[in-house]
């Protein structure tokens, strides 16, 4: 029963200042959240220690009973929180979700057709170096220029032409809701499957604040780390009709042992997605990235080049055009890091620097919103961005920036009691 900080000092002395980085600034990183004590005692449980290939009453191992309970109870809550006939909760990320379901639906050799990465899609939605550009043949769609938003209309041209087996709608990077019933009838119209990645916001679906890709797709996959604010994993939802295709390629198709401990973990999450409270966050998430939105597309930001790309959003985050700015993304991560505000860089679509220094920021507000912000707070931090992104921006400024994000980090204490 030695403690962490007896048996090793040196790994306890680095999540004790992480617990600290986190108590102490605002996290901005869009894909992030903080999961509840509770997520994290499911998860930190001793079910870390238990084998349970298989899926529930129907296990490779013995001593499963009360795993079973724990998973059937995760599955259960996820499928009536979307609304799914099928849900399997073993994927480990949102990556091998995607993979699994790519697995189950496809053979190597066949054509998916997926957002393209600079242009806000995932590695896993057919990045070349990832598996789905490996092991498929790959036709990305685009943002239009202008608008910012999905071409419907070069997807549709290139499902006609390119005649894939899958389309997968769903983004990393993107400010907009994408039109299901679209994609839906587009997959149709050329025999393809529809796969939804809701990953980034299923949080907000779950709240009834997005719509729901669940009816129109085959499979949805998902993490349940983002807006959803779980524990770090992924999710697969399906028909009925695909449960055992998409059973078999999770296990043994893919993956081994499932992470008892993270289901159950994932389960608790679940409860706490049906109620009121998760859903007046989500709302609060929204209001966040609106105030943002509205803020960096004032004239003093656009007067030195900052940019809001599709002008606004519907969904948790904002992404920042620096196209125009002296900044660059790398330099505006770092001036934001040096404040205590933790974003990333992105790069923008047809971006003209490098992949490693971009042109732009992924701003988002999901962890916030679970910190306790309100709109006033979100305004706060809004004009606190704004006035880090100018040029006047020094070690003077830089202080009394940094001294604004200590006061509110400090109003709404996080983890108080770890
Ligand atoms: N799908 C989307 C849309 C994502 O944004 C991400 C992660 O950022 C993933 C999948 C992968 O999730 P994970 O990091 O858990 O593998």
């Amino acid at each position: 029963n030695t403690s962490l900080h007896e048996l090793d000092p040196d790994v306890a002395a680095a999540v004790d200042a992480e617990l600290r980085r986190q108590q102490s600034t605002l996290e901005m990183i869009a894909s992030e959240n903080f999961a509840p004590v509770a997520v994290m005692e499911a998860q930190g449980s001793v079910l870390t220690n238990k084998y349970a290939e298989g899926y529930p009453g129907r296990r490779y191992y013995g001593g499963c009973e009360h795993v079973d309970v724990i998973e059937q109870i995760a599955i259960d809550r996820i499928k009536e929180l979307f609304g799914a006939e099928h849900a399997n909760v073993q994927p480990h990320s949102g990556a091998q979700a995607n993979a699994a379901a790519m697995f189950a639906l496809l053979k190597p050799g066949d054509t998916i057709m997926g957002l393209n990465l600079a242009h806000g899609g995932h590695l896993t939605h057919g990045m070349k170096i990832n598996f789905s550009g490996k092991l498929y043949n790959v036709v990305a769609y685009h943002v239009d220029e202008t608008t910012g938003q999905v071409d419907m209309a070069e997807v549709e041209k290139l499902a006609k032409e390119a005649r894939p087996k899958l389309i997968v709608a769903g983004w990393s990077a993107y400010p907009r809701q994408l039109d299901f019933a679209a994609f839906r009838r587009i997959a149709d119209e050329v025999g393809a499957y529809l796969m939804v990645d809701m990953a980034h916001f299923a949080g907000l679906v779950a709240a009834g604040l997005h719509p729901n890709p669940v009816p129109h797709a085959h499979v949805v996959t998902t993490t349940t780390h983002k807006t959803l604010g779980g524990p770090r994993g992924g999710v697969i939802l399906s028909t009925q009709e695909l449960a055992k295709k998409i059973n078999s390629a999770v296990f043994p198709g893919q993956q081994g042992g499932p992470l008892e401990h993270v289901i159950a973990a994932k389960a608790v999450s679940f409860k706490v997605a049906a109620t009121e409270e998760f859903k007046e966050r989500q709302q609060r998430t929204l209001d966040g990235a609106r105030i943002l939105a509205e803020r960096l597309v004032q004239d003093d930001a656009r007067a030195v080049g900052v940019n809001v790309l599709s002008g606004g959003t519907d969904v948790h985050l904002v992404l920042v055009d620096l196209r125009e700015s002296e900044l660059d993304g790398q330099q505006a991560e770092d001036r934001l890091h040096e404040v205590g505000i933790t974003v990333n860089r992105n790069a923008v679509p047809n971006d003209p620097r490098p992949p490693m220094v971009t042109s732009g920021l992924r701003i988002g507000t999901p962890a916030l919103a679970t910190r306790g912000f309100t709109a006033e707070d979100f305004r706060e931090v809004a004009d606190v961005i704004a006035e880090a992104l100018k040029p006047s921006f020094d070690e003077t400024v830089a202080a009394s920036l940094k001294a604004r994000v200590t006061a509110l980090a400090d109003k709404y204490p996080l983890y108080p009691g770890l």
